[in-house]
């Protein structure tokens, strides 16, 4: 899949693109980036990408034409009808459901927002789809690109080194949705802390069942209207439940 990023600050993403596991997802081009810098597309004797606000107030925001030629520029050398997305409060929080689709897309052509954001008349005529990481506000949406990227790069066959480890992440359908349980790792006794007696026995069935009522917890205390979704989709059995009275 391919992601195209539209940014003023492609250097941003040049450390990020280099490390970690994601790495290898970027670098094999399973995850293929490419950085269009804003500011190659800049109109006028001031190469401008950004004007002051009509109606006054704080703050520049990114002017439409820049924006349409550099996206236009994009479109051309994909080939294809990727959909546009443009990082904004305004959107729709990102999920695990929403990574999961993208994980298997064919990819997308991200916009990130600087200033006060992009002119209005742009996103009418260009923007497919607005996703927001938060309630919160960035300085720019270039995180939030990184968020996506990172995520979607994580799910790809083969980039974690266990092929079945983000299956046991938190949201993960194949955990019903749940959060994941702690972990622990050695030494055994840490700081007068000794390691959960269960997870020593080597016994899998105790083992097994011990996660699943951490999951249920964790999710009961932090989370419960995942558990209530779990619920609703028939994916609580009646060992679950009878832990989960026992929690109240
Ligand atoms: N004036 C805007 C904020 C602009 S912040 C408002 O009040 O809603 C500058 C850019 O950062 C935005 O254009 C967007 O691309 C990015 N950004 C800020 N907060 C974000 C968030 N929660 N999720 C995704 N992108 C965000």
């Amino acid at each position: 899949m391919r992601f195209d990023v539209i940014t003023l600050f492609p250097e941003l993403f040049a450390p990020f693109l280099k490390v970690g596991i994601t790495r290898r997802a970027f670098d094999a081009g399973l995850v293929d980036v490419r950085l269009s810098n804003l500011r190659d597309f800049a109109v006028g004797n001031y190469r401008r990408v950004d004007d002051r606000p009509f109606g006054g107030g704080p703050g520049m925001v990114m002017m439409a034409e820049p924006l349409s030629q550099c996206l236009r520029h994009i479109r051309e050398a994909r080939g294809d009808a990727a959909p546009l997305v443009y990082f904004s409060p305004v959107g729709k929080p990102l999920d695990h459901a929403a990574v999961a689709r993208w994980s298997s897309s064919a990819g997308a052509i991200l916009l990130c927002g600087r200033y006060e954001g992009v002119d209005q008349r742009f996103i009418d005529a260009h923007v497919d789809e607005q996703i927001s990481i938060g309630d919160f506000v960035l300085s720019g949406g270039e995180l939030a690109a990184m968020a996506l990227l990172d995520a979607v790069a994580r799910l790809q066959p083969g980039v974690l080194h266990d092929e079945d480890s983000h299956r046991q992440d938190s949201f993960n359908a194949a955990l019903d949705g749940l959060l994941d349980c702690p972990h622990y790792t050695a030494p055994q006794s840490w700081a007068g802390n000794a390691v959960p007696e269960v997870l020593l026995s080597g016994h899998h069935v105790q083992i097994d069942r011990w996660r699943r009522n951490q999951r249920l917890a964790l999710t009961l205390a932090h989370r419960p209207e995942l558990l209530e979704q779990a619920r609703s989709l028939g994916r609580l059995d009646a060992q679950d439940e009878a832990f989960i009275a026992g929690c109240r």
